[in-house]
């Protein structure tokens, strides 16, 4: 899930493998693994009516790059002109979904009562690299923009391991919904550089 499993795809009963505290970077998937043991323990003892989430990878309209969110982050790069940032050798992949089927797959889920007290995956499982999306997002801003390589030494804080892969098994969101991602990386990409067009038409 939100760790360093090497398993693929990710499935919701996988084991948890975290990194040790000093690498602060594990706080994020910690505080959200005891967020679910809490809701789980709520939904136990007092019968609360949880659901569990897991999200990877949203991506569409809205979305901000500021918090090195990479889709947003290529296309505002890509749109500007400047150089495409691709950390590391851009091999490792990501398996983007449309925010728009992460809300109907949550729309769905609440609508389904066994999915109570469930922990349940919600994303893409297709998968593509990081220096393919960076290609896409150029085509797709129509830019001239450079591709380059950034090393992770520069890209992030010392002790930071990227993910190579991380790819979700959704057959519990399809079993009990009836539901998968359907829209095209291509149409969340128009959707995210006409969205960073838009604010950068505002500011200027
Ligand atoms: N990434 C990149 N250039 C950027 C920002 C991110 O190459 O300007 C890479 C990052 O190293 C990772 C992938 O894109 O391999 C996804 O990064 P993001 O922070 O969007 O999500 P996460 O790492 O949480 O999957």
């Amino acid at each position: 899930m939100y760790g360093k499993g090497t398993k693929i795809p990710i499935a919701e009963e996988d084991d948890l493998q975290l990194w040790p505290t000093v690498n602060s970077r594990w706080a994020y998937a910690c505080s959200k693994a005891l967020d679910e043991w809490l809701a789980l323990a709520y939904f136990r003892e007092k019968q609360v009516p949880v659901i569990i989430t897991r999200f990877f990878n949203t991506v569409g309209p809205r979305q901000t790059g500021r918090y090195g969110m990479v889709l947003p982050t290529f296309a505002a790069q890509a749109i500007a002109g400047e150089p495409i940032t691709v950390y590391g050798s851009g091999e490792q992949s990501r398996c983007f979904g449309h925010v728009r089927d992460a809300v109907e797959g949550m729309l769905r889920l609440i609508e389904t009562p066994e999915a109570i007290g469930q922990v349940v995956n919600v994303g893409s499982n297709v998968e593509v690299t990081i220096g393919t999306l960076a290609e896409m997002v150029r085509d797709a801003a129509g830019s001239r923009s450079d591709i380059i390589r950034v090393p992770y030494a520069e890209a992030y804080a010392e002790g930071f391991e990227d993910l190579q892969r991380r790819v979700p098994d959704v057959s519990k969101l399809e079993q009990l919904t009836g539901f998968r991602f359907e829209t095209p990386l291509a149409e969340a990409i128009d959707d995210v550089v006409a969205d960073q067009r838009a604010r950068l038409a505002l500011s200027s």
